[in-house]
């Protein structure tokens, strides 16, 4: 039985995109480890900028530009908040998570010396693997890989033999867009630092499920999508701890990111500003805040309730299916089902039960190395959200049930 504190359906009113059909059907949403949908709340926000003070921030005087500024940076403050992170300008406005993993890859090659080593999980996403290869490419650093098992978590012990002395960079997600492990992070930074290794943590897919307190874990850098949290696409946050941001040089030249420029010289702004070159996504990072305003109305705890119960009744009812097998078994997961059914291409599967309304990924997810350790082209994944409902999961198996049918 699932029973929450959670009013779904008046949760699901907030989502207009949750009443449209999709080939005739009813739009049953499972893809939401790529992107999650956005409540009228944020849309109206988006709305009320562009109809209202939209204007170019920390330039001009006139009264929208300052409102525009007001709001932007009282974004960063509650992503600040939402984050326990220690100070506003510690919070880096990007485009999202590929932007700010690759702020931090590109800082770092200034820092890094031939034979210095950097260890990155076995379950990243592409995004989190080629910036570090060419990082290699370009400093002489080696790449050493965390090997994972069959259930899809990370060998730590393996992990304590890699580490040594040359490691200067540790790189991991949260939380596994294709598997949905919640990796041990906190041992994983609390190792690295204990020899003197800095640590850049994925947060693209755990911050929808969980409210990460950077603090607390003590980690050198932390990079999220809003996007993937409630918010629109094209924006995100890059934290960092103070004493590596001002360490590392910019990443992009131009507007907003200088404190003076003559043809000899130029000396860089303060933080946040010497990583935030032009005029940023402004209206998005407004969004931004008001999705975390969302979010924590609703409450994360709740939330994680919730999808833990979504994700236990669709595994159960998903392995009712003969042949089924699910990818990732971790003991600590989110609320996210890779599976395959022995025989069929997880793309056929994906097209029938686009045809019945339902959304879900099939592929490798940009996770290419996870699909070559299990030996499989890609997988169908679904993924739930806090507006997702037990009769959406029953959609789901039954079309499931309907494509082995068609494709055996
Ligand atoms: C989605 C995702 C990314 C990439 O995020 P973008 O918003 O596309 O930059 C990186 N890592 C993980 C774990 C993700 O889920």
């Amino acid at each position: 039985m699932i029973q929450t504190v959670l009013d779904i359906q008046a949760i699901r009113k907030d989502f207009p995109i949750l009443n449209r059909k999709v080939n005739g059907k009813p739009l049953v949403y499972l893809d939401n480890a790529a992107t999650s949908q956005t409540p009228q709340q944020v849309i109206d926000v988006i709305v009320d900028y562009y109809s209202n003070y939209n204007a170019n921030i920390h330039r001009g005087v006139h009264t929208l530009s300052q409102q525009a500024t007001d709001a932007y940076e009282q974004a960063r403050i509650k992503i600040q908040k939402h984050f326990n992170i220690a100070k506003p300008y510690e919070v880096i406005f990007t485009s999202g998570t590929t932007h700010g993993i690759n702020l931090v890859a590109n800082g770092f090659s200034s820092i890094l010396k031939k034979g210095d080593e950097i260890l990155v999980s076995a379950m990243e996403h592409h995004s989190n693997i080629v910036p570090w290869q060419m990082l290699c490419e370009r400093t002489g650093a080696i790449l050493k890989v965390i090997p994972m098992n069959q259930d899809g978590e990370l060998v730590m012990e393996e992990y304590s033999q890699l580490l040594s002395s040359k490691t200067k960079l540790v790189f991991c997600n949260h939380v596994s867009n294709a598997l949905g492990t919640i990796n041990p992070i906190k041992k994983i930074i609390e190792k690295a630092h204990g020899l003197g290794a800095a640590v850049l943590v994925d947060g693209a897919q755990a911050s929808p499920h969980i409210k990460a307190d950077l603090q607390e874990l003590d980690v050198d850098f932390y990079t999220v999508s809003a996007h993937k949290m409630c918010g629109p696409t094209g924006v995100g946050m890059l934290y960092g701890k103070e004493e590596w941001l001002k360490k590392l040089p910019p990443y992009q030249g131009g507007g907003e990111m200088i404190a003076e420029v003559t043809f000899e010289k130029t000396t860089y702004a303060d933080l946040p500003h010497k990583f935030e070159a032009g005029t940023p996504n402004i209206c998005g990072g407004i969004a931004f805040g008001a999705a975390l305003d969302y979010m924590n109305l609703i409450g994360f705890d709740a939330i994680s309730q919730y999808e833990n119960e979504l994700l236990e009744y669709a595994t159960e009812q998903l392995l009712t299916i003969d042949g089924l097998k699910i990818y990732g078994t971790a003991a600590k997961k989110t609320s996210v089902i890779s599976f395959n059914i022995e025989g069929i291409h997880p793309y056929d599967i994906g097209s029938i039960l686009d045809k019945l309304g339902v959304a879900v990924r099939t592929g490798h997810h940009c996770a290419q190395p996870i699909m070559d350790f299990f030996k499989i082209p890609g997988t169908v994944r679904a993924s739930f959200s806090f507006y997702n409902t037990k009769e959406e999961i029953d959609v789901l198996v039954s079309g499931v049930k309907r494509a082995k049918a068609m494709l055996e």
